[in-house]
């Protein structure tokens, strides 16, 4: 099943759900049974979380507005190596 979206022109949007591939391109709109036409839209960007739209908006920005580096990002700190506890078995590895 998939959800398809149409849009009235006096109620606005709403969706039907219809097995894959066979979406109509007109349906009945629920409200006033006038003919509502068959819209597309972005899948999974109208509930978008407010932190991926804005990375969304910031890719297409860059497109036209590239970002401009004037220096480089501060040196990241330096990561220790984790260290195992010595368990027997560790213990007998060969060590460096
Ligand atoms: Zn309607």
């Amino acid at each position: 099943m998939a959800t398809y979206e149409y849009r009235c022109d006096e109620d606005g949007a709403f969706e039907v759900t219809r097995a894959l591939g066979t979406a109509e391109e007109s349906v009945a709109c629920p409200a006033c049974m006038s003919e509502a036409r068959r819209v597309f839209s972005p899948p999974m960007l109208t509930s978008t979380p407010r932190a991926l739209g804005a990375a969304i908006d910031r890719a297409e920005k860059s497109a036209h507005e590239p970002e401009v580096v004037t220096s480089l990002p501060p040196a990241p700190a330096r990561k220790r190596t984790p260290v195992l506890p010595l368990t027997p078995t560790l213990r007998r590895l060969p060590r460096p």
